[in-house]
């Protein structure tokens, strides 16, 4: 396994797992079952914030984990398995063909699959919506939906608690919204190439300041983005498998995108 980042470099906050998916990983891998619920929180409950009224909804089974715990459970499982992990070792597309199976999980702007779209039949479309994903210490005991309104229109958070004292918020808004609130003019990462947007999360923190009850909102790279929707005709050629994001991706609010990395890597097995 090569991945060009540390082992404990994960971008993002926490990760939302429904109890179906928890349940197809419990019947093929017990033990990584085991670890990734004793490290999860579990939620039931839906909380939609309108400014007219509060509603919330109970039943909904799921738990949430750090992505970096996720990501070091995951690691300790492979190795335990038997696999060799090299980590700070970037994969260029070319360099690692001969294998009688090479995986390519390099991600929604997967290299290798660019590398050769046609073979896979690819499309991406970008969503025109911008986001921005985000972590608080703020107290959230639901998965939460709230609306902020500002004379230049509305902004969306999606907030769940996913450890002890941490959320995960992700912010979004449409793009009128977006460039009427001067954001389109914010990151300069011309001395902080690997930095969040601070002047956007400050103001995003003010907007939402209601609903984070005094705390901050905290970035990891934290930047404007839209929603690459991926999309391949086939998800094989010749002697390489695209997994994950590099094969499809599934837009963040149904919370399922590394459910089905996982998933595709059981049927791969299976295969
Ligand atoms: C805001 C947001 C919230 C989300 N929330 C959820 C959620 O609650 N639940 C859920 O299931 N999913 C969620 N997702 C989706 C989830 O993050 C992705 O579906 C998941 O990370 C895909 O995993 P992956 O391993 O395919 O790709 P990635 O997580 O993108 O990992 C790709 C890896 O490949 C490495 N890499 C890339 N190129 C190379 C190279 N050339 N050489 C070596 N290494 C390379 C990268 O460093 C990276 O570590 C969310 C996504 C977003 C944007």
């Amino acid at each position: 396994m090569y991945e060009q980042n540390a082992p404990d470099e994960a971008f993002g906050f926490g990760v939302v797992f429904s109890a179906r998916t928890m349940s197809e990983l419990w019947k093929n891998d017990q033990e990584t079952h085991a670890r990734i619920v004793a490290a999860s929180v579990a939620v039931s409950d839906m909380e939609l914030r309108h400014p007219r009224a509060t509603l919330r909804y109970g039943g909904f089974d799921f738990s949430s984990i750090s992505r970096r715990e996720l990501l070091l459970i995951l690691q300790e499982q492979a190795a335990e398995a038997g696999a060799t992990l090299h980590f700070g070792h970037p994969a260029a597309p070319g360099s690692i063909d001969e294998a009688d199976v090479v995986v390519y999980a390099d991600g929604a702007s997967s290299s290798h699959r660019d590398a050769r779209p046609e073979r896979f039949g690819t499309t991406v479309r970008h969503g025109a919506s911008p986001y921005m994903w985000l972590g608080t210490h703020a107290p959230f005991d639901a998965a939460t939906f709230s609306f902020v309104e500002t004379e230049n229109g509305h902004f969306a958070a999606h907030a769940y608690p996913y450890a002890d004292g941490m959320a995960t918020v992700v912010i979004e808004c449409d793009p009128g919204t977006w460039k009427a609130s001067g954001m389109d003019r914010t990151g300069d990462f011309s001395r902080n190439s690997g930095g969040s947007d601070e002047e956007s999360l400050g103001h995003l923190g003010e907007l939402f300041a209601e609903h984070l009850g005094g705390h901050k909102l905290i970035g990891n790279r934290s930047r404007w983005s839209t929603f690459r929707t991926v999309h391949n005709e086939r998800w094989s050629d010749g002697n390489a498998v695209l997994l994950g994001d590099a094969a499809h991706t599934a837009h963040f609010t149904v919370g399922s995108g590394t459910k089905m990395a996982m998933e595709d890597a059981i049927a791969l097995a299976a295969a």
